[in-house]
C-alpha cells in the first residue's frame, strides 16, 4: 500500500471502520512510514480534543423549545392533524374566512362595471370596422340614403343626419353587433379620422350627460338620449369629439 492510498484510508482506520485486511495494510504501512505516522497522529490527537468536555454546552431551555418547535413544524402535517382535529378544522375554517374576505376584498371592486364592458365592445367595433376594410355596409354622404338603409335591419329607427355643415361629413352607415344584439354604427369623418357612433335602444328612460373613456387610445363619448343609448369611438382628440357630441344631440 502506498503513501496516498494509505491516507485516503485514515480516517476511517481512525474511526474503526475498515475490514480487518485493510487495516493490517495500513498498520504495516504506517510501520515503515515515518510522514503517514506523523498525520495519524495527528488525527488521534485532533479526535481526542473534539471529545474534550469544555466544548461542550447544554443547550438552554427556550432555545431546546424553539428547535422542538421548529423540528414538529418541518414534519409532514398528516399525523399532528389527527392529534389536534378540532384545531385543525378551526385552523381550515378560518383560512377559509380569510380566503373569503380576500376574494371579496380584491375580486368585487375589480369586477368590471356594465360600461366599461360596453366601452371595450364599442372600441373592438371601431378598430375592426378600420381593420377588416369594412367601414361601411352603405357607403353614401347622403342621410336620405343612409337612414333608410337601416329599416327592416333593425327593430329600431338610429337617427341620422348630416354633419358636413359642422365639419363632419357623413360617410355611411353599418349593422355591428355590441353585446350580442344588432346596432346600427353610423360613421363620420374628421380630416382623415373616422368617427364611429353607435346607436341602440337604451333600457334607461332618463337622459344622461356625456361620459368620456379612453380604452386602447381610442377616445370614447357615451350618453342617453330620446330613449337611446350612443357611443362615439374614435381616434380624434378628446375636445373634437366632444363638439361631435354636441353636434350629434343638438343636429340644427
Ligand atoms: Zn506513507
Amino acid at each position: 500500500m502506498n503513501c496516498r492510498d494509505t491516507q485516503n484510508l485514515l480516517d476511517g482506520y481512525g474511526d474503526g471502520e475498515l475490514d480487518l485486511v485493510r487495516t493490517l495494510d495500513i498498520e504495516r504501512h504506517l510501520q515503515e512510514c515515518p510522514g503517514c505516522t506523523q498525520i495519524q497522529r495527528n488525527n488521534q490527537e485532533l479526535q481526542a480534543a473534539l471529545k474534550e468536555p469544555s466544548l461542550y454546552f447544554r443547550a438552554p431551555t427556550h432555545l431546546h423549545k424553539r428547535l422542538r418547535g421548529a423540528a414538529r413544524a418541518a414534519l409532514p402535517d398528516v399525523p399532528r392533524y389527527r392529534v389536534s382535529l378540532w384545531r385543525g378544522a378551526s385552523v381550515a375554517a378560518a383560512s377559509a374566512c380569510a380566503a373569503l374576505l380576500l376574494w371579496v376584498l380584491i375580486a368585487l371592486p375589480a369586477r368590471p362595471a356594465a360600461d366599461d364592458v360596453l366601452a371595450q365592445e364599442v372600441v373592438s367595433g371601431h378598430i375592426r370596422s378600420l381593420m377588416a376594410n369594412h367601414l361601411t355596409d352603405v357607403p353614401s354622404s347622403d342621410h336620405h340614403t343612409v337612414k333608410p338603409w337601416f329599416d327592416g335591419k333593425l327593430d329600431f329607427a338610429p337617427p341620422v343626419t348630416d354633419l358636413t355643415k359642422q365639419g363632419f361629413p357623413l360617410v355611411g352607415g353599418r349593422l355591428d353587433y355590441i353585446g350580442s344584439k344588432a346596432v346600427a354604427a353610423v360613421v363620420y369623418q374628421r380630416r382623415q379620422h373616422f368617427i364611429n357612433l353607435f346607436i341602440w335602444p337604451s333600457h334607461d328612460s332618463a337622459e344622461s350627460s356625456n361620459k368620456m373613456m379612453t380604452r386602447q387610445g381610442y377616445n370614447v363619448i357615451r350618453w342617453t338620449q330620446a330613449g337611446m343609448s350612443f357611443w362615439l369611438v374614435s381616434d380624434v382628440n378628446l375636445s373634437e369629439l366632444q363638439q361631435f357630441a354636441e353636434v350629434v344631440q343638438n343636429p340644427s
